[in-house]
């Protein structure tokens, strides 16, 4: 196994790039597809990856990759306050970190040629560290520029009362953010507010001192907001989204797909499931659930519905949906742990998507055309919903208390009614923007040549 790792690392002789994801699912993604694009771009790749959540290195057998112990407990590794476990890893990782890229650098085979570090942002510890190993630190951000601005404006908000948000009015307009409420502020659930306010400034100024930029996104898209971040943070950015369109479906998937998935959505008719999906991370409670269980049975559409094991807090899985829910509906639902995302969007079955507008989900509905229903929860959800619903008009969110009868009407809107074709239409102009900025002359792939050179020059 070592020798053949060896000849892969010896066989190519193109410059190695070392990444290193966040270990969260909707930054594994992003930064997998990344190496990806690289390493047909003729880079060799090397990973680096905490032993939580750790990565399946069979999936990718041309990349080099190392592990390093995070030290995080079982107690620590199951934090549902991820501002805490961040933090927390970005203390325990430093010392293995370094460790591990320093041996790295000084391997004869494997630190040759190494052209660059490229981390997630949320590893803010590891700036200093290439600062100090005289390496080039690109960074991978993997939400929206929409709201990176409006994650970089925290202070600001927090000067002029926004932040926390109890004494304002939430439909009331942000008029330094627009077209934002006091609602779609991005809000974080955690115990440590103060160290959150401590990394956003860290994160916000260390952004003036990245080598680089990448961003999982393109210009047309978002064009203002783009424009603004050209003028705030002067630093050399490389918008090449979206990702995942440079090759078929690749999984970099923590829990494994049931592709059940598509033998069922292979018997379903043209546009008419939906598909209901809130990411790995958000949760719901059982009151909850039974909402959406009854809102799916009474809209009379079929759906294709992921039920994450810890979705439902305190339950683990579907028990407390009512005995036999599934099998009274005849056929019109399937329920599964996890779904092959990319393959079922793209499935000429699927006619909307509920989601919770993670940023990716929310890319790789706008890529396939699929209008969406929104239910933010956290973080950058608010902000993506804000966009899918009021700027680009391809969703609708649904805002109030989750309730049956709410979501039945709401699923008929985008399923059925012309309401849900005129957001087809658009969205389907928006996939065209995406297919034309990844061809020869378009903005991604003039931005992903960019970056080649860019990281050909150091
Ligand atoms: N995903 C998947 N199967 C599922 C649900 C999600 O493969 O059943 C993938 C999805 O395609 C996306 C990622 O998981 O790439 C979720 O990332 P996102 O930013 O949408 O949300 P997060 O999980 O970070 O909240």
């Amino acid at each position: 196994m070592e020798d053949q790792k060896m000849f892969h690392l010896q066989q190519r002789k193109g410059r190695r790039v070392i990444l290193f994801p966040l270990p969260l699912q909707g930054h594994i993604n992003p930064m997998l597809q990344l190496a990806s694009i690289l390493y047909n771009k003729g880079f060799s790749i090397s990973i680096i990856h905490t032993n939580f959540n750790s990565l399946n290195s069979s999936n990718y057998p041309r990349f080099s990759f190392h592990s390093i112990p995070d030290g995080l407990s079982k107690n620590e590794a199951s934090f549902a306050d991820m501002v805490a476990l961040v933090s927390l890893l970005n203390v325990k990782c430093v010392a293995p970190f370094k460790d591990c890229l320093r041996k790295m650098l000084s391997n004869s085979v494997e630190g040759e040629n190494v052209a660059c570090l490229i981390t997630d942002a949320g590893w803010y510890f590891t700036q200093s560290v290439a600062e100090n190993l005289k390496i080039p630190r690109l960074v991978l951000r993997t939400n929206s520029v929409s709201y990176f601005l409006a994650y970089a404006a925290f202070p600001l908000l927090r000067e002029k009362g926004y932040i926390p948000a109890q004494d304002c009015e939430p439909e009331a307009p942000v008029p330094e953010l627009p077209p934002l409420r006091v609602k779609d502020i991005p809000v974080f659930k955690t115990d440590i507010p103060e160290t959150l306010h401590q990394v956003i400034l860290e994160l916000t100024n260390q952004t003036k001192v990245y080598s680089g930029c990448i961003w999982n996104s393109f210009p047309d898209l978002e064009q203002v907001s783009f424009a603004t971040l050209h003028k705030e943070f002067p630093i050399p950015m490389f918008p090449i989204g979206p990702f995942h369109k440079y090759f078929p479906a690749s999984s970099s998937s923590l829990l494994s797909q049931d592709h059940s998935s598509i033998s069922w959505l292979n018997k379903q008719p043209p546009k008419s499931v939906i598909y209901v999906s809130f990411g790995s991370i958000a949760a719901i409670n059982e009151s909850e659930l039974l909402e959406i269980a009854w809102g799916l049975a009474n809209s009379k559409v079929p759906f294709l519905w992921v039920v994450r094991p810890g979705l439902v807090r305190g339950a683990e899985w579907t028990e407390t949906l009512p005995k036999g829910f599934l099998e009274r509906l005849d056929g019109r639902g399937h329920i599964v742990k996890w779904a092959p995302q990319q393959e079922v969007l793209a499935h000429p079955a699927i006619g909307g998507f509920w989601t919770h507008n993670g940023w990716n989900s929310t890319l790789e509905s706008i890529c396939e055309g699929v209008p969406m229903i929104c239910q933010p929860c956290f973080g950058d959800q608010m902000v993506n919903a804000r966009y899918v619903s009021h700027v680009w008009k391809i969703g609708l969110h649904l805002e109030r208390k989750l309730e049956r009868g709410e979501i039945e009407k709401t699923i008929k809107r985008v399923m059925v009614e012309a309401e849900g074709q005129e957001m087809r239409e658009r969205i389907m102009y928006l996939k065209e923007k995406v297919d034309l900025c990844l061809k020869q002359g378009g903005s991604s792939y003039q931005s992903l040549d960019n970056l080649i050179n860019y990281i050909l020059s150091f």
